[in-house]
C-alpha cells in the first residue's frame, strides 16, 4: 500500500511499525457547533484511509478525540449556559455536539464502531504528566498566565518545522496563547493556560506555582495519541489546515527531551471541501451542515459518493449541481441492485472474471494513496458489464461488486434497495392490464400516482422493471 506522507512529501510504501497493526490517530472534532460538511469530509477521508488498510490486509486500531476543551468550546460553553458552573456548562455543551456528530459520522457511513473515541477531558493527568516533562527537558517554562513551549531550546537539539516547514522564530519568548494561529506567528505557544475569570479549571502545582487552569489544544493531541497509541504510532490525520500550527507543535511536544525521535511515522493530510469553488464561511452564506443537504431532499450518502468523486489531495467542490451528479451514479448503483427482486440468477463465468479483474483493479486504485476517483471507475465498468443482460443477473457477479462497495467505499447498497411493497406491485400489475387493453389514459395515470410513491417503471419486451427514483 502507498500513502502520500506530508512528512517527506511523497508518496511512500507502509507497512505498519508493529504486528501488523495500523496505529492511527485522528484528529477529531471541536464540540462546540455542528459539524460542517468541510469537517464530514475530513471525516470521510479518513474513514476511507481506515479501510484501505484493512483492504491492504493489515488490522486497525484506530483513536479520534473530541476536542472537548479548548478556546472555542469554552467561549460557546459560557454563552450557552453562563449560569451553570464552567465545567458543567463545558461538559453538557460538548457531551450534546459530540452526539450530534456521532449521528452525522454514522449517516454518511462511516465506521465508527471500530473507532475508539477518546477525551481531552478525559486525559488531564497525561496531559500533565506531559509538560512537567517538558518542563523538565528545558523546552517549556512558566509565565505569568500559563506555561510555555520554548522552540528556541527544542530547536537546539530537534528542528522545529519537520512538517509546515516554517523556520523556528528568530525572537525568542515571543508568546501566544492562542491555541489557532497563523505562519507569520510561529512563536513559544501555550501548553497550558492559567484559569481566567468565568473558564473551567484542572488543579496543577508546577514548579511550586498554582497554575489551576486547563491545557492547550496541541497538547492534548499529543497526550492522547502516545496514551492510546504508543509512539511512535503509524498514521496521523487530519486537514491541511492542521499542518500548521496544530501538527506541527504535536511534533514538537511529543520529540523534546528524552522521548523518541519520531511522533508518527505518516501524516495523512486531506484538501479542503470548497463550495462553488469559494471557501466555505459564515459570512458568504456558504456554510453548510448535513442537515441543509438532507433539507433539499439528498442523502448524506449522496454527499459521501461526491467527496469520493475527488482525490484527497485535490481540493473538493460542493455545489447542488456536483451533489446531483453524484446522486445520480449513486442511484444507478442502487436500481442495478433492486433488479435482484424482478429478474432471475442466470450463471455467468465469463462475466464474473471480468468483474473479478475490475474489482482487482478497483482494489489497486484504493491502494495507491486512495485513488478514489479511479476505484469509482472500475466499480462503475464493472456495473456495466453485469447490466448488460437486463433479462437476467449473474448473482454471483454482482454480489462481489456490492461486497467492495459495502466494505471498501463504505456505501451499503442493499440496505437501501429493499424490495417494493406488495400494494405497489399490485399497482404496477393493474397498470400493465390496462395498457394491455389499450386504456392508456389509465395506465399513464397509474405510472404517475407510482412516481407520486418514489416509483419509476420502464416497460421491457418481457414486462416491466421498476426502480426508485
Ligand atoms: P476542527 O473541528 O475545526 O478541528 O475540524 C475538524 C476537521 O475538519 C479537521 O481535520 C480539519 O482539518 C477539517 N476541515 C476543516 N475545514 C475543512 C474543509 N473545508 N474541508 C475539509 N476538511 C476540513
Ligand atoms: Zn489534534
Amino acid at each position: 500500500m502507498r500513502i502520500y506522507n506530508t512528512l517527506t512529501k511523497k508518496v511512500d510504501d507502509f507497512a505498519p511499525l508493529k504486528g501488523g497493526i495500523a496505529r492511527v490517530y485522528s484528529c477529531g472534532p471541536t464540540v462546540y457547533n455542528n459539524a460542517h460538511i468541510g469537517n464530514l469530509t475530513a471525516y470521510i477521508y479518513s474513514d476511507i484511509l481506515q479501510r484501505a488498510l484493512l483492504l491492504g490486509g493489515f488490522k486497525v486500531q484506530r483513536v479520534m478525540n473530541f476536542t472537548d476543551i479548548d478556546d472555542k468550546t469554552i467561549v460557546a460553553a459560557q454563552e450557552k449556559y453562563p449560569d451553570l458552573p464552567a465545567k458543567e456548562s463545558l461538559k453538557k455543551l460538548t457531551r450534546h455536539f459530540e452526539k450530534l456528530f456521532l449521528e452525522d459520522m454514522t449517516e454518511i457511513g462511516n465506521d465508527t464502531k471500530s473507532l475508539q473515541f477518546v477525551r481531552a477531558s478525559e486525559s488531564i493527568t497525561e496531559i500533565q504528566n506531559l509538560i512537567q516533562n517538558l518542563v523538565k527537558f528545558g523546552v517549556a517554562y512558566t509565565a505569568d498566565d500559563g506555561v510555555y513551549f520554548n522552540i528556541a531550546e527544542y530547536s537546539k537539539k530537534r528542528k522545529y518545522g519537520q512538517l509546515s516547514h516554517v523556520d523556528a522564530p528568530a525572537e525568542a519568548k515571543a508568546r501566544i496563547d492562542n491555541d489557532e494561529y497563523d505562519k507569520e506567528s510561529a512563536r513559544d505557544f501555550a501548553l497550558w493556560k492559567k484559569q481566567k475569570t468565568g473558564e473551567p479549571a484542572w488543579d496543577f502545582e508546577i514548579d511550586g506555582q498554582n497554575m489551576a487552569g486547563r491545557p492547550g489544544w496541541h497538547i492534548e493531541c499529543s497526550a492522547m495519541s502516545v496514551r492510546h497509541l504508543g509512539q511512535p504510532f503509524d498514521i496521523h490525520t487530519g486537514g491541511v489546515d492542521h499542518i500548521f500550527p496544530h501538527h506541527e507543535n504535536e511534533i514538537a511536544q511529543s520529540t523534546a527531551g528524552s522521548q523518541p525521535e519520531v511522533y508518527a511515522r505518516f501524516f495523512f493530510h486531506n484538501e479542503h471541501l470548497l463550495v462553488d469553488g469559494a471557501k466555505m464561511s459564515k459570512s458568504k452564506n456558504n456554510f453548510y451542515t448535513l442537515a441543509d443537504i438532507v433539507k433539499k431532499s439528498f442523502s448524506p450518502l449522496d454527499f459521501r459518493m461526491l467527496i469520493l468523486q475527488s482525490h484527497y489531495q485535490t481540493p473538493s467542490n460542493f455545489s447542488w449541481e456536483n451533489l446531483t451528479a453524484a446522486h445520480n451514479r449513486l442511484k444507478a448503483w442502487r436500481n442495478l441492485a433492486e433488479l435482484r427482486w424482478q429478474v432471475s440468477d442466470v450463471e455467468d463465468d465469463g462475466q464474473q472474471d471480468i468483474v473479478k479483474r475490475l474489482l482487482e483493479s478497483a482494489k489497486q486504485a484504493l491502494l495507491d494513496n486512495l485513488n478514489t476517483p479511479e476505484t469509482l471507475k472500475y466499480i462503475d465498468q464493472s456495473i456495466d458489464e453485469v447490466s448488460k443482460n437486463m433479462a437476467g443477473l449473474d448473482f454471483a457477479a454482482v454480489n462481489m461488486i456490492f461486497d467492495f462497495i459495502d466494505k471498501y467505499l463504505g456505501i451499503k447498497i442493499y440496505d437501501h434497495t429493499p424490495d417494493i411493497a406488495d400494494s405497489i406491485k399490485e399497482l404496477i400489475v393493474v397498470r400493465q392490464v390496462e395498457r394491455a387493453n389499450g386504456n392508456y389514459g389509465k395506465s399513464d395515470e397509474i405510472r404517475e400516482a407510482l412516481s407520486a410513491q418514489g416509483v419509476e417503471i420502464k416497460d421491457v419486451s418481457n414486462g416491466v422493471i421498476w426502480s426508485r427514483k
